[in-house]
């Protein structure tokens, strides 16, 4: 196996190659690093995080193209490391209404109320207590009236980022009863800020994309564009559509892990960023049941609008002439467009998406995705997470370390690992996520809003 950079092919050795900067792959690294493992991280962009992107415009505070909020899901590990970073999380602010354009009119919650039963939000909450929870949330969803239908569609769409027609009522209740609704905060100085908490004090090779994984008994050994790096074994952490259509296995990945990687395909989402001349006079948050979709923000004395666009309607998002949807659904409230800041995840070859969904079938892809192959390679990443998890970034934190605790366990040859230098004593997974070994998810024989 070679790699060149004009001419020059350089050579590495390391315990663990982890592949991928995002929280996951960080995670990983720094765990198995503090139970002393060599560790060198290969990140094919310029910089770390992955879909975790912090933008600083210097017009308002961060604004987040890609993580948005810190959901109230459980995660012990999580909230250790923004003490140790010393991250502070603040409520989401509470915009003062909620509107909602459908139709070409905007509606306030109460204007709506009186014309729409149940609202879209009630209607979700509707569906965990249905029973029994099977089919599709879009098959749920169709005993309501035909308006309140198209805005539940809507909102689920938006809100879990996938077509309610592909989208499991069971799995789809695992993840919301995972992170609630609810109590979502903001990382204060922008969520990058703990992906660099991760990172410090690692090996991380940028602009270094692993294109080619050899794997065996004895370990692996991966090209990059300007490197060969053998390692005792590798964690692989990008998105499971990019790891299994851009990265090359050898041998090749079992057909049922490619097909898993097929249902953990990233919901398509857009961050859109727009610039007024002038700041909004009120805090507000939009949902556009009108194309282009998506759920927007606007702050008040901020010239910032932000919005992101999920599911199918991403796809409106990129027509031409689309901006000119976007203002017209806005009307006055959006006076004078300077600029308009896109961030296309769906295209972004090293995301493919924003984040894996719960689709039918996705608790047993998940599972057999987060499968070591052999005793040399290991997966990670949020959509390998646990149900209640998965999709966010505590799960990619969570994956991250249980990945670290497999490869830890691996290399020495099943001992426990606590003895060595930098290991902090402790293999539990604190994210109290431990995640199935057998694709059963305990969450879908729940009843009840209790959980
Ligand atoms: C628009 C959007 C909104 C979101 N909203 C939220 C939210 O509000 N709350 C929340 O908790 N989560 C949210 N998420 C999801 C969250 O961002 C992800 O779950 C999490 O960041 C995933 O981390 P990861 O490490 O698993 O994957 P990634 O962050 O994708 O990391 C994988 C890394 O691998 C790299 N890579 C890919 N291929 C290669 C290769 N061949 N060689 C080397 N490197 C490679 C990538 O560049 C990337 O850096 C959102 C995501 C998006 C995009």
């Amino acid at each position: 196996m070679t790699a060149r950079i004009g001419g020059a092919v350089t050579a590495e050795t390391a315990d663990v190659l982890v592949i991928g900067a995002g929280v996951a792959g960080l995670a990983c690294a720094r765990e198995l690093s503090a139970r002393g493992f060599h560790v060198v991280v290969a990140e094919a962009r310029p910089t770390i995080g992955g879909r975790v992107r912090t933008l600083r415009t210097g017009l308002a505070g961060p604004v987040e193209l890609g993580a948005q909020v810190v959901h109230p899901a459980r995660c012990d590990a999580f909230d250790e490391l923004l003490r140790e970073a010393r991250l502070t999380t603040a409520p989401m602010e509470p915009a003062a209404g909620f509107v909602v354009v459908s139709g070409g009119a905007h509606h306030d919650a109460a204007a709506l109320a009186a014309r729409v039963r149940p609202l879209p939000w009630a209607a979700e909450d509707g569906l965990y207590a249905s029973r029994p929870l099977s089919g599709t949330v879009d098959r749920a969803l169709s005993g309501l009236a035909p308006p309140a239908r198209a805005l539940a569609r809507s909102w689920m769409e938006q809100v879990v980022g996938q077509d309610p027609a592909l989208l499991g009522l069971a799995e789809t209740a695992a993840s919301y009863h995972g992170r609630g609704r609810g109590g979502e905060r903001v990382v204060v100085d922008g969520f990058d800020r703990l992906a660099y908490a991760l990172a410090g004090g690692l090996e991380i090779r940028t602009g270094s994309p692993a294109e080619r994984l050899r794997w065996g008994p004895g370990g692996v050994e991966a090209a990059t564009a300007s490197a060969v790096i053998r390692a005792r074994a590798a964690v692989v952490t990008p998105p499971p559509q990019v790891a299994a259509g851009n990265l090359v296995f050898d041998p090749p990945l079992p057909r049922s892990r490619i097909d898993a990687a097929g249902i953990l395909a990233s919901c398509d989402a857009v961050a859109v960023v727009l610039v007024t001349a002038g700041p909004a006079a009120r805090s507000r948050s939009f949902l556009l049941a009108d194309p282009p979709g998506g759920l927007w923000t606007r702050l008040a004395g901020s010239r910032l609008t932000t919005g992101h666009v999920k599911g199918p309607s991403a796809k409106l998002a990129r027509r031409p002439g689309w901006e000119n949807d976007l203002i017209r659904a806005f009307g006055p409230d959006l006076e004078g467009v300077d600029d308009v800041l896109v961030m296309d995840w769906g295209r972004d070859p090293w995301a493919r998406g924003a984040y894996s969904v719960p689709v039918t079938g996705a608790a047993a892809a998940s599972a057999a995705w987060a499968e070591p192959l052999g005793d040399t390679v290991f997966f990670a990443g949020e959509a390998s997470a646990a149900p209640e998890l998965r999709g966010l970034v505590q799960g990619a934190l969570a994956s991250g370390r249980r990945a670290a605790a497999e490869v830890a366990l691996s290399l020495s040859g099943g001992r426990d690992t606590r003895d060595r230098p930098g290991g902090d004593g402790d293999t539990r997974d604190r994210c109290g996520a431990e995640r199935p070994r057998d694709g059963h998810d305990p969450h879908d024989q729940r009843t009840g809003r209790d959980a």
